[in-house]
């Protein structure tokens, strides 16, 4: 029989093993915290464990986590991490400094269920849902790089894939990245989860009491039935702010709205016009995205000098509005990049403790 992987356990389950091994039940709260607090990958190390108990557990189970990953360094700080999967299949997370912030973005499918036109996720269709051990460990595997001092403070889930048409495994990951008593502790209010706006499923969201944001896009049917076909004839633009509009949103709390802004393909007047009425009666905030180009992609980014009238726009009409810093271009480490792999790695090495530190390349080819 191949040994159990405990960190592929929901606690509950966890629980009923420990049942099984007629052990007392704070037995599973103390391995808990041995695996998302103390984070160790060895159950010799269990030392609150009797010797006996660590030996009879370590001859049944094991302590799974993501192999080493890729680095690659952008020129701005940003990091991509390329983790190999057990099955051999390859996600990618994303590690953001930003001032104060350090955030990482996580994946959540291996390619992605939909099919957005200008996102290089999309174009490589689903491989697989990631469990909530793999979503979980790509923030196990980032902090393991980093130095003691340098914590991750923020989480994104805006990596690979559509996180709502993995819901079950995001809520269940979400669910020990939060769990004060023995899991990561992170608060609810910094995590965020983007949705391309699978409206039936915000009300899970709500739920999860994470952030939620809405990648928006476009502002007719017909232009969104171009961009993000297969969402957006299930849940038209009607049906998604219907359902952003019942969201729940606690008190100071607001949603995102992202808006991928598209040279020639929405970035006009009449959009951002259209767009303040789409919004109007929402607690929100605007994010626009310059369109990250990646090769063999037709569209384009509009120049900044569009942008930024998009922008003033939106702000007249009291929209409060930001253009995302596009960080990791120069990596694909950017919005709608992740998914191919360049042919560089990059050497492990923990970065400094505020400035990032350049790392050297190799080139293997
Ligand atoms: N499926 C989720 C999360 C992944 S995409 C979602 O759609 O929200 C994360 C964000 O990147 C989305 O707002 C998406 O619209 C945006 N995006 C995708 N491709 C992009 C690209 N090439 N350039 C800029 N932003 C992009």
């Amino acid at each position: 029989m191949s040994p159990i992987d405990l960190i592929a356990l929901s606690a509950d389950e966890l629980a009923a093993r420990v049942r099984d091994w007629d052990w007392p039940r704070y037995r599973a709260r103390q391995i808990l915290r041995w695996l998302y607090q103390a984070r160790i990958t060895d159950i010799a190390a269990m030392t609150d464990l009797s010797h006996a108990d660590r030996t009879r557990l370590a001859a049944e189970a094991r302590i799974g986590s993501l192999a080493q990953s890729e680095v690659l360094a952008s020129e701005d700080g940003t990091r991509k991490f390329i983790f190999p999967l057990e099955d051999g299949k390859r996600i990618e997370s994303v590690l953001i400094p930003d001032e104060d912030r350090l955030t990482l973005c996580l994946s959540t499918q291996v390619g992605c269920t939909l099919d957005c036109t200008f996102c290089l996720t999309g174009q490589m269709g689903l491989q697989r849902n990631l469990k909530a051990h793999e979503i979980v460990g790509q923030v196990l595997a980032a902090q393991r790089l980093l130095p003691e001092d340098r914590p991750i403070t923020n989480l994104v889930l805006m990596g690979m894939g559509e996180p709502l048409a993995n819901a079950a495994a995001v809520e269940e990951a979400i669910r020990r990245l939060t769990n004060q008593t023995w899991g990561l502790c992170f608060s609810p209010r910094r995590i965020t989860l983007s949705t391309a706006g699978l409206s039936s499923r915000l009300k899970q969201v709500a739920r999860m009491g994470v952030n939620l944001a809405v990648s928006l896009n476009a502002t007719t049917n017909e232009q969104r039935n171009r961009l993000m076909p297969a969402v957006n004839k299930v849940y038209p633009l009607e049906t998604l702010l219907a359902a952003c509009r019942a969201f729940p949103l606690k008190p100071r709390r607001r949603l995102t709205f992202e808006y991928v802004l598209l040279a020639g393909a929405n970035d006009t007047e009449q959009d951002a016009a259209r767009l303040v009425k789409l919004m109007r009666g929402l607690r929100c905030k605007i994010n626009l995205i310059p369109f990250n180009e990646f090769p063999g992609n037709p569209h384009r980014r509009p120049s900044d000098e569009r942008v930024l009238r998009f922008q003033a726009i939106l702000i007249q009409h009291g929209l409060e509005t930001y253009i995302r810093k596009s960080k990791g271009r120069d990596i694909l480490g950017a919005c709608g990049q992740l998914g191919t792999l360049p042919d560089v790695s990059v050497l492990v090495r923990p970065p400094g403790p505020h400035s990032p530190q350049p790392i050297p390349i190799h080139s293997h080819a």
